[in-house]
């Protein structure tokens, strides 16, 4: 449990060349045993071979002399039978009272292993150690002419052992020398693999403690997985940044824009604290600035909450396009009721894909834009053309226009013309952030264009 927890707590470098390291010693080994029992088997059969052939050559050497050969013939002249026993084997026969009678070789003792008549009847094959050494023993009964006796044949195996410890050696070293050059080769590859992760982390670290402040750079352009990955961590982290920024730059602005009307209202109340007790004249009028102050401040909240209470869109929400214009239109006029307010339709009549409460804050904005930056009597021409696959709305009216520098400034956040400022009728800047928020929700498509000292209309294409 402790080493499991403990490799797997490791860096993943360490584990990748860990894992390599081991998969290719095992795999080594494997290989490496299979080899070496085969190499041993075989070799060992084939000197085991080697002995029988001996004793079997010597066995037929004995037989083709015939019945009237004597074993004293053989002890006087060895010369044959040296001729067939290899330099390194020795042979001894003994009679059956286990009394040797001839010897080829002196290269080892003689092997004590008690063995049945039995086994000598066939060939009796054993390992033995013999002076210290491991060696074949071969036994089987002989005759010659008249003589009967056994036959030991000793077989050292010093060869075939120091051939093996050969093999073993160099397996040994070659696969030290292997798992060293895998250990190496993965190490490096794991660095290499691991840099750009690391980088990864570093600038996420970086972000954590120091915010967007420093530049983020990789020094990684291949392009496959981690490629990816680094570009898509670069991109989102440009949008966080920027969404970072804007949000700041909001609450900047709020601030700002809330400050002005505090202030003014904080004037009024020091003045009405001075002289409003004496002068009824100053009194009322402090009084009526701090009350449209403060409906404005109010009014500017209302817009701020609309903006950040970030709803989700309703998939199955539907407007009747001509009731909801009628009703922002009764509304407007109640508080403006010298402005007229004309509705055209073309087309037969669909429902808009878009909730009624939506679609009626974004035309009240602009509707109430027409009227408030006007100075002649205010008219507002509304059209409705209903298409297969839309419908077309635009809204035209006689107000002051709008210069072609600001037109595609009005829908951010807290901008305002400064043509307009002095004639603010309480505007906050916001109304027009919220119609394109609510627009960009239910995939309402705004154009705007304007002739400066003419007018202003805006078309807007909402989905049925
Ligand atoms: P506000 O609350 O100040 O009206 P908006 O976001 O609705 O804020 O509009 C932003 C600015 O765009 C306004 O301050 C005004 O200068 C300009 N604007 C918007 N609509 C019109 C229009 N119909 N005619 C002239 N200027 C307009």
């Amino acid at each position: 449990m402790r080493i499991r927890e403990y490799i797997l707590n490791l860096s993943l470098k360490k584990k990748w060349t860990f894992l390599t390291a081991l998969v290719i010693s095992i795999s080594y080994a494997a290989i490496c045993s299979v080899i070496y029992v085969a190499l041993n088997t075989w070799l060992y059969n084939n000197e085991q071979n080697n002995a029988i052939r001996t004793v079997d050559d010597l066995t037929s050497l004995f037989e083709s002399q015939g019945g009237s050969i004597t074993i004293r013939e053989f002890q006087q002249n060895t010369g044959l039978m040296k001729s067939i026993v290899n330099q390194n084997q020795t042979v001894r026969i003994f009679n059956m009272d286990g009394y040797e009678v001839l010897r080829i070789n002196d290269q080892s003792s003689k092997a004590n292993i008690p063995i049945t008549n039995e086994d000598l009847k066939n060939t009796a094959v054993f390992k033995a150690k013999i002076d210290g050494q491991s060696s074949i023993v071969v036994s089987r009964i002989v005759q010659i002419g008249l003589f009967q006796g056994y036959m030991q044949l000793i077989h050292p195996l010093q060869s075939f052992e120091s051939m093996m410890q050969y093999m073993l050696t160099a397996m040994l070293i070659a696969g030290i020398g292997a798992i060293l050059i895998a250990g190496l080769i993965s190490s490096y590859l794991s660095n290499l693999l691991m840099r750009p992760l690391e980088d990864l982390r570093d600038s996420m670290v970086t972000v954590k403690e120091k915010g967007f402040e420093e530049q983020i750079k990789f020094n990684y352009s291949a392009d496959d997985e981690i490629g990816d990955l680094l570009k898509i961590y670069l991109s989102m982290m440009d949008e966080l940044q920027q969404s970072f920024a804007k949000q700041q730059q909001f609450v900047s602005d709020a601030s700002h824009e809330l400050r002005t009307p505090i202030q003014a209202i904080e004037g009024h109340l020091s003045l009405i604290k001075r002289w409003g007790k004496d002068d009824p004249e100053v009194f009322e009028e402090s009084l009526n600035t701090s009350i449209s102050e403060v409906q404005r401040m109010k009014k500017m909240i209302e817009e701020l909450l609309d903006l950040a209470r970030r709803e989700k869109r309703d998939e199955y929400a539907y407007a009747n396009v001509d009731k909801v214009l009628n009703s922002v239109k009764n509304e407007v006029q109640i508080v403006n009721s010298n402005a007229s307010i004309l509705i055209q339709y073309i087309g037969e009549a669909k429902l808009a894909h878009i909730t009624e409460n939506a679609f009626a804050q974004i035309v009240r904005n602009i509707i109430e834009n027409g009227i408030r930056y006007n100075i002649n009597e205010p008219i507002i021409d509304i059209k409705v053309n209903y298409l297969p696959e839309h419908i077309i709305l635009t809204i035209k009216d006689n107000g002051i226009g709008i210069k072609e520098e600001h037109l595609n400034k009005i829908f951010d956040r807290f901008y305002r013309v400064d043509d307009s400022r002095e004639n603010t009728g309480g505007g906050t800047g916001l109304g027009l952030s919220i119609t394109k928020m609510l627009a960009e929700k239910y995939q309402v498509k705004i154009d705007v264009s304007s002739v400066f000292g003419e007018g202003t209309i805006f078309t807007l294409r909402i989905p049925i």
